[in-house]
């Protein structure tokens, strides 16, 4: 009998008519067959109710505290469930991190899954049980509490899958899958039926906030397949998994959009070498993180350098810079604000040249002017004015034929 792990979030269960409608989910899974691992969230929107709470004790909370504070909120849900379930004559069982073993580094608020020992997951559905897990959480080795980091009972789900070698990882959520682009943009976005985990690690990375991107890193690792599916409907979800099918033949699966980036641009620095390091090191220290990257030399002794941050990143960018101006001996540093990223994706882009060449064509037959290029293997995005990011994603979105459920390979 195969192992399902079932991942349910906080929309799935904010309230009790919810966690009932998930427990008869999960026995009609027990019923076809198969032995069931459910890993929880926190009902609705508890953790940022419980982080409210604390901000009414203190501004700086001791991170310890905080943990020992927002492990409760799984842990109700978990608990829940586990009653609804027995109401329904399912056996089941609730366990903490710390009890199904889930051992974690020790970094309060934000700790990284060491290891698992999976003995009493496994030994209690040798047992006939449905076991419960609540997300998000994990013991040290000195048996304190800590947390994944917000968003991360994905990372649970995948981790507990990986452990007890689920036959895949369903993610249950209030979206129907992953789709070709953000729905609310276009309209004729697509649910597509399977995606690669490292499309899905650039389009999670790109702002697709289906998926925690450490869920799907941690996956494509352990070479988890995950399910995504919505808990409000039985509508078929989308795989993430490795390997070609044939409707993966598009050459690009999606198109992402961000509007969260910034393009700051450093002008003439005096090309010497070891400046580039000490100027993004500057930005490091302060936590920065730097996106895309240009370089152009301007003559032969100075060059320019432009690269995106986050928006909310932008100002301190600048102070950061100002701040070892001495040092870097650029001539003008300045942020620009107004700006969107729109990236293709497609596993298929590796093979099928012209690629990038389309998407700047189809830019440019509206007027759109590209301010920063970068590519992967298997993506490529470009900054635009945010007021023509909408037209951008339509148009490359209908140019590399996602409007459309036709499976032919479109040529780029
Ligand atoms: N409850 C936690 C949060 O809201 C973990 C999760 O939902 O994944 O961040
Ligand atoms: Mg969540």
């Amino acid at each position: 009998m195969g192992i399902i792990l079932q991942k349910y979030g906080g929309t799935s269960v904010k309230n009790v008519e919810r966690i009932k409608h998930v427990a008869n989910r999960v026995k009609h899974t027990v019923e076809e067959g198969s032995q069931v691992v459910v890993v929880v969230s926190a009902m609705g929107d508890t953790t940022d109710e419980l982080v409210s709470l604390m901000h009414e004790i203190t501004q700086k909370p001791s991170q310890r505290e905080m943990d020992m504070m927002l492990t409760t909120g799984e842990q109700v849900s978990m608990s829940l469930l586990s009653a609804a379930l027995q109401e329904l004559h399912v056996p089941s069982i609730s366990l903490t991190g710390w009890q199904a073993g889930i051992e974690t580094e020790e970094a309060f608020g934000n700790a990284k899954i060491l290891n698992i020992n999976p003995d009493r997951i496994l030994q209690s559905l040798t047992e006939g049980k449905v076991v419960i897990i609540a997300g998000f959480q994990g013991v040290t080795e000195a048996e304190e509490i800590a947390t994944l980091g917000r968003g991360g009972s994905d990372t649970s789900a995948v981790a507990i899958a990986a452990a007890v070698n689920a036959d895949h990882c369903e993610i249950n959520t209030d979206v129907e899958g992953v789709y070709s682009t953000d729905p609310r943009i276009v309209s004729k976005a697509r649910k597509l039926a399977t995606i690669s985990h490292d499309e899905m690690l650039e389009m999670a990375t790109l702002g697709a906030s289906v998926l925690h991107p450490r869920a799907v890193e941690l996956a494509k690792v352990h070479g988890v397949k995950i399910l995504v599916r919505s808990s409000f409907s039985d509508a078929e979800g989308t795989y993430i998994k490795e390997g070609n099918d044939m409707e993966q033949e598009k050459v690009v699966s999606g198109v992402a959009y961000d509007r969260n980036v910034s393009k700051v641009e450093v002008l003439k620095m005096p090309n010497k070498i070891g400046i580039i390091s000490k100027l993004f090191n500057y930005l490091a220290v302060e936590k920065i993180n730097v996106d895309m990257i240009v370089l152009s030399e301007h003559g032969t002794d100075t060059f320019n350098v432009a690269f995106s941050v986050s928006l909310e990143d932008a100002d301190r960018t600048i102070k950061t810079l100002k701040q070892h101006e001495d040092e870097l001996q650029f001539k003008d540093a300045f942020s620009e604000k107004g700006v969107a990223k729109v990236s293709i994706i497609g596993s298929g882009m590796s093979i099928h040249p012209g690629v990038a060449a389309k998407m700047f064509t189809v830019l440019s037959n509206d007027e759109i002017r590209i301010k920063m290029i970068t590519t992967s293997e298997i993506k490529v995005s470009c900054i635009v004015p945010e007021n023509n990011g909408v037209t951008a994603v339509q148009k490359l979105h209908s140019a590399f034929g996602l409007d459309t459920d036709e499976k032919a390979i479109v040529q780029a």
